[in-house]
């Protein structure tokens, strides 16, 4: 199957794992191999309410057996979605755009953006990945490519709690050395004539290996950037959806109002839907300025999709349970992270979490290769999760929303079997 992925789909197609899996079938949190082997998954967020979850199932059938257009019709499920999507936000964020991806969601609030402060200048983390649209992938700095960066682009240190530069003794000296940062980014934009059009943010900085943070920081940020004319951008696709526990957005569970929220991934359970959520004015100041059409974006099939995981989420009560499994979670892994030398820090909120892989000699430097091996050695034994960070050191656990205390149990038993192994 490699040799003919990469006749078919051409080389450098990334697989996770030295021993690729071929997956066929998904419930709940598990998936099955080709020769019926089950898997725990604590990685996949797109399954958000679980693999192949019936009513989703049920949703999307329906839906596609009736009737699926696109937008230019007058349908019901794009507007029942909009609603119920927006009353999720602060009362201001009230209007919706919907996509088929992530990044067309980044890629279009970047325009949102220009229209609404006229600027151009965007500023971004050095570590950092928001899609794959031409403008958007401009911003990946933590993806290797070709292309270079546009001379409106500004990157400021991408917060790391855990590997403080010499002199600073705890997040708050790291979180004001960052701000200097926006403060010189913003300057820089001004004095070379782009102005701030928008800081494009995750609100828990996840790709960057979601680091503790002072309370309040991201709000400081927001509010450097608008003084400055630009606005926020809140890139949800990670965080979004409950995923952190204790708030259905991670810009809600970190204290501060984005202008604008971009989401994807857990949307429609796999179903691809994107969207962006945002004021009523900056819509009006996009939509007045451009005519955006998007074929397959809010078609019915994808609201209904979108509709059936936002009923699974409450009826389910899932929020809570990833704050619950979460907490739960974390406590495991910390006494396993003391029994073991060379796992570091464990952080992380709700269902989103890791731990850093450390040389046990020398505390603080990042074991790229043994967290790799841990990954390689997880997935041999039947559990899949994967690796982030700025030095892809940090475990990155992420399970599909109904993990459970005993899923967790599983996890970390296996994972002692392999840290024991190591
Ligand atoms: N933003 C973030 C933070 C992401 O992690 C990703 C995908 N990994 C995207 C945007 C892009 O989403 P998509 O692949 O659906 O275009």
């Amino acid at each position: 199957m490699m040799a003919r992925r990469e006749r078919l789909l051409g080389p450098n197609n990334a697989t996770f794992y030295d021993n690729p899996v071929h997956f066929v079938r998904g419930e709940g949190v598990w998936l099955y191999d080709a020769d019926g082997r089950r898997y725990l998954d604590a990685y996949n967020n797109v399954a958000h309410v679980g693999h192949c979850h019936p009513r989703v199932v049920e949703a999307i059938s329906r839906q596609a057996g009736t009737l699926n257009t696109h937008s230019r019709y007058l349908h019901d499920n794009v507007l029942d979605y909009a609603e119920r999507l927006t009353s999720t936000f602060h009362r201001d964020l009230s209007t919706a755009l919907f996509t088929c991806t992530g990044s067309e969601a980044n890629d279009v609030a970047l325009r949102m953006a220009r229209a609404i402060t006229g600027n151009h200048g965007v500023i971004v983390t050095d570590f950092t990945y928001h899609g794959n649209t031409s403008a958007v992938i401009e911003l990946a700095t933590l993806l290797p490519r070709e292309d270079g960066f546009s001379t409106h682009l500004r990157t400021i240190p991408a917060p790391d709690s855990y590997h403080l530069e010499r002199g600073e003794k705890d997040e708050s000296d790291m979180a004001s050395r960052v701000l200097t940062h926006l403060e010189a980014a913003i300057e820089s934009l001004q004095v070379a004539g782009h102005g701030v059009s928008a800081m494009l943010l995750c609100p828990i900085f996840a790709n960057e290996g979601f680091p503790n943070l002072p309370p309040g920081f991201q709000d400081r940020m927001a509010k450097m950037v608008r003084k400055a004319g630009g606005i926020i951008i809140a890139d949800e696709v990670q965080p979004g959806f409950g995923r952190t526990g204790g708030a259905m957005w991670g810009h809600q569970l970190t204290g501060f109002t984005p202008d604008i929220v971009t989401m994807g991934k857990p949307m429609g359970n796999g179903h691809p839907i994107g969207g962006v959520v945002t004021t009523s004015e900056i819509m009006h100041a996009f939509r007045t300025k451009n005519l955006y059409f998007n074929t397959f974006g809010s078609n019915p099939v994808s609201c209904a999709a979108g509709l059936a995981v936002l009923d699974v989420l409450e009826e389910e009560n899932l929020v809570e349970n990833a704050a619950k499994v979460g907490a739960y979670s974390k406590k495991k892994l910390k006494r396993l992270a003391k029994k073991h030398s060379f796992m570091g820090d464990v952080r992380g909120a709700g269902l989103f979490f890791g731990v850093e892989f450390i040389r046990p000699t020398r505390r603080l430097t990042a074991d790229h290769k043994l967290a790799k091996r841990a990954t390689n050695l997880m997935r041999e034994n039947g559990v899949v999760m994967g690796l982030i960070g700025r030095k892809k050191n940090l475990f990155k656990i992420r399970p599909p929303m109904p993990f459970s205390r005993s899923n967790a149990d599983y996890l970390f038993e296996v994972m002692d079997h392999v840290m024991t192994r190591i």
